[in-house]
């Protein structure tokens, strides 16, 4: 079966091509449209696909809804079941169609960012890495288990997903909808490196006040700009307090929690002293962390910045918490996953799989946490690429992507003979 796979390799580099000259931006037409062209690419291997539109006003009203940063007026749910004969456990591939936007062309070597143009034993373009040569790498296992005709027990259900990068719409729909397996994995980049657990990330607002006046007489106002230093200032410290001790899967990185401002708007008039600034940023939730904890830490934070300055003493800061919450997320200890996939991966690759995790949030956590489904990532590509120009990602990895989860699923499914009545 990994012969196929070998023998695919031309058929490969042409579908994740294509793939990556969709401009699946989250929230634009084209991220429907790749969803369309998957569910034709899923029925022609002779799955059965649900295609189904997603109900967003029900979705986006549900207590547990994880959040959006982009508008849709239309979304689409696809899963497609290999089925089994009954009697193993099943293993769902989940992976994102959604990308995120490329930034200034002129920036990408190529000038076009969704070229998919094949550079020796790179793919390059917006969303090569991540994570269309994931769901690639899914869609050639799946097929080649498909054509084998290798019986196997459980099924196996390949599931593609819009709204990754803004919150997780599409996995928290496919999760309500019921879909479930005993196992899976998300092939996002992690360099076919095992990340059985992902940080957290939750978007604040701060809103600054200050009290405007002519610039020539600034020091009767009070400028938002001055006032922000020392909230900035404490955001600096909290995020060093987080980061002092951090969870062994972690400690590769330098920061594993970071607290980053992304945005500061302040000011109307170069001769105004500002009376308002919004500064909106992104904190990192330890693993373990429940979402609220790490909110209290923020908000003390600022409060107390605030209690230390006598103008925000009276005038506190303000802190909104929008957009799209992500939960950390851990692969429950008992699941014998990650002793699979490395198994998997060691008869594919000479270099042994590492264990980490992400300090970045996905939908591992929905997995887990709502659907009780032991879930982890494991990829082609480094996601170093993810979300930069130039984005490119390696042939080779994809190949043997797909190799590991043909294995995977042989050893997690069970190949079974179906039974004769
Ligand atoms: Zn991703």
């Amino acid at each position: 079966m990994l012969d196929a796979v070998d023998d695919s390799r031309a058929e490969l580099v042409t579908f994740l091509a294509e793939l990556v000259r969709m401009p699946s931006v989250g929230g634009t037409d084209a991220e429907n449209e790749a969803q369309q062209h998957l569910a034709g690419a899923f029925d022609r291997v002779g799955l059965d696909v649900d295609h189904w539109r997603l109900p967003l006003p029900e979705l986006l009203a549900e207590p547990d809804f994880p959040g959006v940063e982009v508008d849709r007026d239309e979304a689409w749910g696809l899963v497609g079941r290999l089925p089994g004969n009954g009697g193993g456990r099943s293993l769902m591939w989940n992976g994102h169609i959604d990308v995120v936007p490329p930034g200034d062309a002129a920036t990408w070597t190529d000038r076009d960012p969704y070229s998919g143009r094949l550079d020796g034993a790179l793919i390059r373009g917006r969303g090569a890495c991540d994570m269309k040569a994931g769901l690639t790498a899914a869609f050639f296992a799946v097929r080649a288990l498909a054509r084998s005709g290798v019986p196997l027990g459980g099924d196996v259900l390949l599931a593609s997903v819009q709204g990754e990068e803004d919150g997780g719409l599409g996995s928290y729909a496919l999760i309500r909808r019921g879909w479930r397996a005993d196992a899976c994995v998300i092939p996002e980049p992690t360099g076919l490196d095992i990340v059985p657990a992902t940080a957290g990330a939750l978007t604040f607002r701060l809103r600054v006040p200050g009290k405007a006046t002519h610039a020539a007489r600034r020091t009767s106002g009070v400028s938002a700009l001055e006032k922000f230093w020392p909230v900035w200032r404490a955001l600096a410290a909290l995020e060093h307090r987080r980061n002092a001790t951090v969870d062994p899967l972690v400690a590769r990185w330098d920061i594993a929690y970071p607290i980053s401002v992304g945005v500061v708007r302040g000011g109307e008039w170069a001769s105004t002293v500002p009376d308002a600034l919004v500064a909106e940023g992104r904190l990192g939730v330890a693993l373990g962390e429940p979402v609220a904890a790490a909110r209290a830490d923020l908000e003390m934070a600022v409060a107390q910045a605030c209690d230390a300055d006598p103008w925000l003493r009276d005038h506190p800061v303000q802190v909104e918490w929008w957009g799209g919450a992500f939960a950390p997320g851990t692969l429950p200890p008992e699941s014998d996953l990650v002793q699979r996939m490395s198994a998997a991966h060691a008869q594919v690759s000479e270099r042994p799989a590492q264990t980490w995790a992400a300090p970045y949030g996905s939908d591992l956590r929905l997995l887990t946490n709502l659907a009780g489904v032991p879930t982890l990532h494991y990829g082609p590509g480094d996601v170093v690429q993810a979300h930069a120009p130039d984005e490119s990602v390696s042939l080779h990895e994809v190949l043997d992507c797909t190799r590991t989860l043909v294995l995977l699923a042989l050893d997690v499914c069970g190949v079974r003979a179906a039974t004769v009545m």
